[in-house]
């Protein structure tokens, strides 16, 4: 998997990457990234990129040539026109599901803005997909270039040194993940719950299973519309609800 960024701060995206787990997943070879300072293809004699906006108002914009042109470098030597993401609050909102998707592929490209933007038509040219981290503005698309590609590079093969961790992190089959502890057994009169100590893999399965699920309604009931549920987990969730409107009547009486 091959990452291609395309930044005005090359040292910003590549000193987070190349610690932790993307840095060994590089040294390892398992995915690459390369940072492209769109600043080395300004042809202004002072190296600007960005100019006053048409129409008037506020910052910069940054301009549609070096953008363009460091793009079809890029295309050039790899002899093919990957997929190019536009990091801007305007884009649907990254998840874990666009995450498994783009993990397929095997080039991609993170177009990063800075000051208000990039110039509109240098998007229609070469984007393919606008997506943001949420709905607040940041300074620049460095950061949230920098999380798309750690948790895109979670999922190639090998990245993880356990494979299954990625399979029921949160958002696997729509539930946030259990509770984790690990030693002291007790920590400040508090034990760890008995079930997994017992060693006993289909109670300990059982347990977490509805954990994830309690934890989902508590955190983010909205998961649990897409949630992938057996009969006796779905019978469960109908349980906590019920307890759940139970105790709403019962506070409602007081
Ligand atoms: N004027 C733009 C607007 O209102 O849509 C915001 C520009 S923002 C100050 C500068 C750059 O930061 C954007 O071009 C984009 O690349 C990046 N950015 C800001 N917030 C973002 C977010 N929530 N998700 C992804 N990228 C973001």
């Amino acid at each position: 998997m091959n990452f291609h960024i395309l930044t005005l701060f090359p040292e910003m995206v590549m000193g987070g990457l190349n610690t932790s787990i993307t840095g060994r997943a590089m040294e390892k070879g398992l995915i690459s990234v390369e940072a492209i300072n769109i600043r080395d293809y300004s042809h202004d004699k002072h190296r600007h990129v960005d100019d006053a906006p048409y129409g008037g108002g506020a910052g910069m914009v940054m301009q549609p040539g070096p953008v363009c042109e460091a793009y079809e470098d890029l295309c050039g030597r790899l002899g093919k026109k990957p997929r190019v993401i536009y990091m801007t609050p305007q884009g649907k909102v990254f998840n874990q599901k666009i995450a498994q998707e783009l993990a397929e592929e095997e080039d991609l490209v993170f177009l990063c803005g800075h000051y208000e933007g990039i110039d509109e038509r240098a998007l229609e040219l070469i984007c393919t997909d606008y997506l943001s981290i949420g709905d607040y503005v940041l300074t620049g698309g460095e950061l949230p270039a920098m999380v798309m590609i750690d948790c895109i590079s979670r999922l190639v093969p090998g990245v993880l040194n356990n494979e299954v961790s990625a399979e029921v992190e949160s958002f696997h089959d729509n539930l946030l993940e259990y509770p984790q502890y690990t030693r002291p057994e007790i920590f400040r009169d508090m034990a760890v719950p008995p079930v997994l100590l017992t060693g006993h893999h289909k109670n300990i399965e059982e347990w977490r299973r509805k954990q994830s699920i309690k934890r989902t309604l508590e955190r983010r009931p909205d998961l649990l519309e897409g949630a992938v549920l057996s009969k006796k987990e779905r019978k469960y969730l109908e349980e906590l609800l019920a307890e759940d409107s139970e105790t709403d009547r019962q506070e409602m009486k007081e």
